[in-house]
């Protein structure tokens, strides 16, 4: 099972006014992408109840509607921040793009089974490479989006960059969206029947 949290954008804007003589005389401007790798911490410390409950708060929600065993959360993370390189008076718009450090929980029920843990667990991290694919897909319509914002205008604007990043995450999301569904397909969900003498679906139904 999986879940995004949210998806948002955050600016932070520490941009200090060229001088209007300067603005005038030059309009330089730079860009630096820093796509952030993905990251994750495991915790096995919630209930199955908790992590359902953890997961029907999420924007997405995928999964059976089942009691969720396992999950991962995660947030986008576009952040903006321009400043000025002293040195040629450009004005640098430094990208940081990716997702915020994830969550991979196991439920603390799933303790007693080494096989149960490993089942779930293993399944999640099937989660975390498809986001740590996803992440990797960034860069290159991300930087596209980047030289278009720069080079449409003389001054580009912090707000309508982030807007055009966030619409570029959302179609790669898209399709990376599909991938988490096909993995919590209904092969799997039938597998987890079948597998560790049936100790998933025991704890799937509260017992
Ligand atoms: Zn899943």
């Amino acid at each position: 099972m999986h879940t995004i949290k949210s998806l948002g954008v955050v600016f932070f804007m520490l941009f200090m006014s060229v001088s209007a003589a300067a603005q005038a005389d030059t309009f330089c401007n730079k860009a630096e992408l820093e796509v952030i790798p993905f990251s994750h911490a495991v915790r096995s410390d919630l209930s199955a109840r908790k992590i359902t409950e953890e997961q029907l708060k999420g924007a997405y929600n995928f999964g059976s509607g089942g009691l969720g065993l396992g999950m991962v959360i995660t947030q986008q993370d576009i952040r903006i921040f321009v400043d000025k390189d002293e040195a040629t008076g450009c004005r640098v718009f430094h990208v940081k793009a990716g997702f915020a450090p994830a969550t991979l929980y196991v439920a603390n029920e799933l303790l007693e089974s080494l096989c149960a843990y490993r089942h779930i667990y293993n399944h999640e991290m099937e989660h975390i490479q498809i986001y740590q694919r996803f992440v990797a897909q960034l860069a290159a319509p991300m930087q596209q989006a980047i030289d278009a914002e720069l080079a449409s205008s003389q001054e580009p604007s912090t707000k309508v960059l982030g807007e055009k990043l966030y619409e570029v995450a959302g179609e790669v999301a898209s399709r990376v969206r599909a991938q988490h569904n096909a993995l919590d397909s209904d092969d799997t969900y039938a597998r987890n029947e079948r597998v560790c003498r049936g100790i998933l679906m025991n704890i799937g139904k509260g017992a």
